[in-house]
């Protein structure tokens, strides 16, 4: 029997707004920016209230062009929602695509961690993105070093089964690694695979399972150990999950009660994962958006808020978020 720690995030998703000014291929979260509604802070407040034991705030957002006329508003919307989450004793996580150096520094002082998927590399995202200017690969690793060049723990990860080929994931792969070697700041790398969209869920078939089993094992040798390696578990059959931290895995990323990206793809209940695990041989245990390692990159005040939320999070009856099961 396996033996062994596997992380989570008890999570909450504000969504500052669906409106996207690119238009990626397989996205259905995106609306066109005219007709998008921005989340208000009193509605973030709401949910928030709603969800007190989530301590992360994933602010998962659509993006405005560098340069257009709203760009300042949907910034000042990210910082706010930012210290909305702070001010609620609350860790948060932006991933709102690229950023300038000036918006990332700022972001970075009220974020304890943030993101950015790379996604991969080669042709078959060159066509999932041609109409998107801000998914371009020298984009998203120039993000990715100025992340590192600015200290902030990042979470990055690859999209997985949209055509690439086993030498393009390998080259991703790479790419990660020498970022980390370089800087250092890669807390996690994200294996997500990709599911079609549709009102009904499509799981993994055994042949995509063996598929991607074998690309965390690869993923493992390649990336240096202190990179956690992460999928989320609603895109796994539950029962197959243990053989992916068997090959690598070993976290599970931000649990919400609802995949705001995949929402046909339930969240597996915290406690009924626990349970499943602890059959295996693996202990579930929560954790910040920021993984211990990186605590000491941080601004003294996040980093104190950061070991107050653990301390609380260590404290609370296991596992506090019960959605479905
Ligand atoms: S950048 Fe994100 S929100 Fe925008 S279209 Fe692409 S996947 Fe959708």
């Amino acid at each position: 029997m396996a033996s062994g720690l596997v992380t989570w995030s008890p999570s909450v998703t504000l969504v500052p707004t669906h409106g996207c000014f690119n238009a990626c291929g397989y996205c259905s979260f995106r609306v066109p920016l005219e007709q998008a509604v921005p989340l208000s802070l009193r509605a973030a407040t709401e949910q928030l209230r709603a969800r007190p034991a989530a301590a992360e705030v994933l602010l998962l957002s659509g993006e405005v062009a560098p340069n257009a006329p709203a760009r300042k508003e949907w910034f000042a919307r990210l910082l706010q929602s930012s210290a909305l989450a702070l001010a609620k004793g609350r860790l948060p996580h932006t991933n709102a695509g690229p950023l300038s150096l000036r918006e990332m520094a700022a972001l970075g002082r009220l974020n304890p961690s943030m993101g950015l998927m790379l996604e991969g590399v080669g042709p078959a995202y060159d066509a999932l993105h041609r109409h998107a200017p801000s998914k371009t690969l020298a984009i998203r690793l120039a993000q990715l070093e100025q992340a590192g060049r600015l200290g902030i723990p990042f979470t990055t990860g690859l999209l997985l089964g949209v055509g690439e080929t086993m030498a393009e994931r390998l080259q991703a792969l790479e790419l990660l690694a020498q970022l980390q070697r370089r800087w250092g700041h890669l807390q996690e790398v994200i294996l997500q695979p990709w599911r079609p969209d549709g009102e009904a869920a499509r799981p993994l078939t055994p042949a995509e399972q063996a598929d991607l089993l074998e690309l965390i094992a690869t993923a493992r040798q390649l990336l240096p150990p202190e990179v956690h390696l992460q999928t989320p578990p609603n895109l796994w059959p539950l029962e197959q999950l243990p053989a992916a931290l068997e090959a690598g895995i070993n976290d599970l990323g931000g649990i919400d009660t609802v995949d705001v990206i995949n929402p046909a793809y339930p969240q597996p209940a915290p406690e009924a994962l626990r349970q499943l695990l602890a059959s295996r041989g693996w202990r579930l245990v929560p954790r910040t958006c920021v993984h211990r390692h990186w605590w000491s990159w941080l601004p003294a005040d996040l980093r104190r808020r950061v070991e107050q939320r653990a301390r609380l999070l260590a404290s609370e009856p296991a596992p506090a978020n019960a959605p479905h099961l």
